[in-house]
C-alpha cells in the first residue's frame, strides 16, 4: 500500500502544476503517505483486538459517561478533515469496558472514510457489541473542513449528531438524564 500511496501523491503534486522535484517536496509522497497510512489504520483494526479483554464484570447499574472524546475523521465526500468530540454514555447490564477503550473505539472508526451520520451509528453499536449494555446514547459535535476551506466556507458551523440505542431511545428519562449531564 504504501508504494501505492507514495506515488499516486506524486501524480497529485505533478497534477496541481507543482515541480514534484523541487526540494520541498522530494520526500513529501513519502510523508503523506505515511500520514494517510495512520490516518486510515481503522481499516486494519477490529473490535475485539483493540478492546482486548477489558471487559469486567460489574453490578453497577447507573449511567456511565465519557464525555469530550477528542474525534479525528475524513469525510468520505472530499477526503477533508473533519474534527470535533465525541459523548458516550451507556446503562451497564452486568459489564463494563475500561475507560481508555472508548477513546480507542472512536479512533478506529473515525481513521476511516466516513460521514459523521454513520460514525456516530458505528460508535454507538460497537459500544452496545462490546459492553451488552441496556442503552447506548452517543452524540458527535464537528467542524467539517469541507465546510470550512472550501464550498460554502462556513468558518463557524458545526453538525451534531445522535445515536440512540435500547433504554436511551425507548425512555425519555434516561435520555434527557444523559443530555442534561453532558451540557452540566
Ligand atoms: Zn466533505
Amino acid at each position: 500500500m504504501h508504494n501505492e500511496l507514495k506515488e499516486s501523491y506524486q501524480k497529485i503534486i505533478t497534477a496541481v502544476g507543482e515541480d514534484a522535484n523541487r526540494e520541498g517536496l522530494l520526500d513529501t509522497p513519502k510523508r503523506a503517505a505515511k500520514a494517510m497510512e495512520y490516518l486510515t489504520q481503522g481499516y486494519r483494526q477490529t473490535l475485539d483486538e483493540i478492546t482486548n479483554k477489558a471487559v469486567f464484570t460489574s453490578d453497577a447499574d447507573d449511567m456511565v459517561l465519557v464525555q469530550d472524546i477528542e474525534l479525528y475523521s475524513m469525510c468520505e465526500h472530499h477526503l477533508l478533515p473533519f474534527i470535533g468530540r465525541c459523548h458516550i454514555a451507556y446503562i451497564p447490564n452486568g459489564k463494563v469496558l475500561g475507560l481508555s477503550k472508548f477513546a480507542r473505539i472512536v479512533d478506529m472508526f473515525s481513521r476511516r472514510f466516513q460521514i459523521q451520520e454513520q460514525l456516530t451509528h458505528q460508535i454507538a453499536k460497537a459500544v452496545e457489541e462490546v459492553t451488552g449494555a441496556k442503552g447506548v446514547g452517543v452524540i458527535v459535535e464537528a467542524k467539517h473542513m469541507c465546510m470550512m476551506m472550501r464550498g460554502v466556507e462556513k468558518q463557524n458551523s458545526s453538525m451534531r449528531t445522535s445515536v440512540m440505542l435500547g433504554n436511551f431511545r425507548s425512555d425519555p428519562k434516561t435520555r434527557n438524564e444523559f443530555l442534561q449531564l453532558i451540557k452540566g
